[in-house]
């Protein structure tokens, strides 16, 4: 069980998001009658500047007396590409930085990075495979 101390000043950028997360996958769960949630994936670009860890500890703690508390959480990173005229697409290594890491010349773009996206996965629920019918 965490205490409050533990956000302070540390987390409070992914407590809010995870919060956001959980307030949309509990409405998505709501528009799913009979089904069950399974996994909430997570996928967090590595330019977006949130700790995946800090994500994940948040989230099991938002979700805390919401209809998502025994599901699975899974927070996986992102890593961005950088688009170089010279090489194509290049693996940015975790750095933000305008030069290419493979030839060091003046990339065009970043591919992703920034995103943060959520999937819920559901299942449908023991009893109510038998009472469609
Ligand atoms: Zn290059």
């Amino acid at each position: 069980m965490c205490t409050r101390e533990a956000f302070e000043g540390k987390a409070m950028h992914e407590l809010s998001i995870a919060a956001e997360i959980i307030d949309a996958a509990s409405v998505e769960l709501r528009q799913t009658q009979g089904l069950c949630a399974q996994r909430l994936r997570v996928r967090v670009g590595g330019l977006s500047g949130v700790n995946p860890e800090n994500l994940r500890f948040c989230l099991e703690v938002a979700r805390d007396g919401t209809p998502l508390g025994p599901v699975q959480i899974d927070v996986e990173c992102v890593r961005a590409k950088v688009l170089c005229p010279a090489c194509g697409e290049v693996d940015c290594g975790g750095r933000f930085d305008l030069a290419c890491p493979r030839c060091g010349g003046s990339i065009s773009g970043f591919l992703g990075g920034n995103e943060i996206e959520v999937a819920l996965e559901c299942e449908e629920m023991e009893e109510g495979r038998f009472r469609a019918d």
